[in-house]
């Protein structure tokens, strides 16, 4: 990476300002149903500690909009942070102001403070450089380790780096290795395996995915636009019919250059989307356009993918140096229609010799459900900001820390 990262920096007794992304999900009474982003910033923080740094935490929760929630407050966070450091974490009620700075200034190198809600201040989104600047005006040095934020330019993520040394902390840094590894110096074969719900969030991916892949396995509901593309019909299926001129566009250019693009010619199907719904595997070519199955007269919703294009992808992903994966192969949450993300999930975590990346919210949570994360090389935190670096742009958050000398 050709950012700084906190390794780079002098932090000791100084005051350092880490951007992290402690967004986590939570119930109602405000209880943390999952730590893994507190956890990940945790290789940072300890660090920082260990240099003797006064650490000062700033995150989002949630989207209150510019207004207090105390929903969102951040104290149950910070309770967690504690038990997880082993370490007081003394946390305030503000994120800028007078009993923020009184408590910056009593904070004494290797302890850690944690402001609160900085999307409590409409400020922040806005991007506002006076709100950025006092944000700035608490500490010596920034430090950015908020990936899953990184694609925002916001007062904390962006802003407030123009006006202190800023560098990566260690999350970014893994991040940005893993993603740029794969996406700028892959090793080939480069095999991408796109899912998803949507074809529209997707689009900017796949083009993008054209100049890097060398096979692209299409899953998920986006490959009902595929379908459709070529006349066939998928019956009630999820589609964005508005995509599948697009869809053709992009076959024809992944033809072009040689890609091989791969769609499937069967599905997992079930005669509603309910989790007791009657399933079953049908080839496109038995889906017709009275969107009923011919002998059930029932309705039709694609779930999965067919077991052959289960079998070709893994064959693919079995021969890969380089495996991008981005959006489940169905909706996994029913288990009746897990098994193509499954297989695809086993496939890579057998691929001990290729760099597997798994990117998207949805499809690391699937990861996570078949108890394979581990398998994989690398398993993003961002689910926008890792769809957006695929896509090939820059993420403000990164590109404004300062580069190496
Ligand atoms: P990610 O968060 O990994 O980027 P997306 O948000 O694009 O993934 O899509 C995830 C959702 O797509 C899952 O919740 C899954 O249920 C849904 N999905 C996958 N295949 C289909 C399908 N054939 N029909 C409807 N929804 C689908
Ligand atoms: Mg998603």
């Amino acid at each position: 990476m050709d950012k700084l990262t906190v390794r780079d920096i002098d932090v000791a007794q100084k005051q350092v300002l880490v951007r992290v992304d402690f967004n986590v999900p939570h119930d109602e009474a405000g209880n943390i149903t999952n730590d893994k982003r507190i956890r990940e910033a945790l290789p940072t923080i300890n660090y920082l500690l260990d240099q003797q740094a006064k650490v000062i935490l700033v995150s989002h929760m949630g989207r209150p909009k510019g207004k207090i929630v105390e929903e969102l407050r951040l104290d149950q966070v910070a309770q967690r942070l504690e038990e997880l450091l082993g370490k007081p974490v003394v946390k305030v009620n503000d994120t800028i102001g007078a009993e923020v700075e009184s408590a910056v200034a009593a904070l004494e190198s290797g302890q850690v403070l944690m402001l609160e809600n900085v999307r409590f201040y409409k400020e922040e989104t806005d991007n506002d450089p006076q709100f950025a600047k006092k944000l700035a005006d608490l500490a010596d040095v920034f430090v950015n380790d908020a990936f899953g934020t990184a694609h925002r330019a916001h007062a904390s993520t962006e802003g407030v780096a123009h006006y202190l040394p800023s560098a990566a902390g260690f999350l970014i840094e893994k991040e940005i290795e893993a993603l740029s590894k794969a996406i700028h110096q892959p090793e080939h074969p480069v095999v991408a395996v796109i899912g998803g719900a949507k074809v529209s969030t997707k689009i900017k991916l796949l083009w993008n995915l054209l100049d890097i892949a060398d096979v692209i396995c299409i899953g998920g509901a986006m490959a009902n636009n595929f379908i459709l593309a070529t006349g066939r019909q998928v019956g009630c299926s999820l589609v964005e019919k508005e995509y599948v001129d697009e869809a053709l566009a992009i076959q024809k250019e992944a033809k072009k250059k040689g890609v091989k693009f791969m769609v499937p010619t069967g599905f997992l199907i079930g005669n509603s989307l309910e989790m007791d719904c009657n399933w079953g595997e049908l080839g496109i070519d038995d889906i017709d356009e009275t969107d009923r199955m011919e002998l059930r007269k029932e309705p039709i919703y694609i779930q999965d993918i067919g077991w052959r294009a289960m079998e070709s992808y893994k064959e693919e992903i079995s021969q890969a140096k380089t495996v991008i994966w981005n959006g489940p192969m169905g909706r996994f949450e029913n288990w009746k229609f897990e098994r193509g993300t499954k297989r695809m999930a086993e496939a890579m975590g057998e691929n001990t010799e290729a760099l597997t990346i798994v990117g998207g919210g949805e499809t690391a949570a699937a990861v996570e459900k078949f108890g394979l994360q581990d398998k994989m090389s690398h398993v993003s935190t961002g689910g926008g900001a890792c769809l957006e670096f695929l896509e090939g742009k820059e993420l403000p958050g990164i590109v404004v820390l300062n580069n190496k000398q």
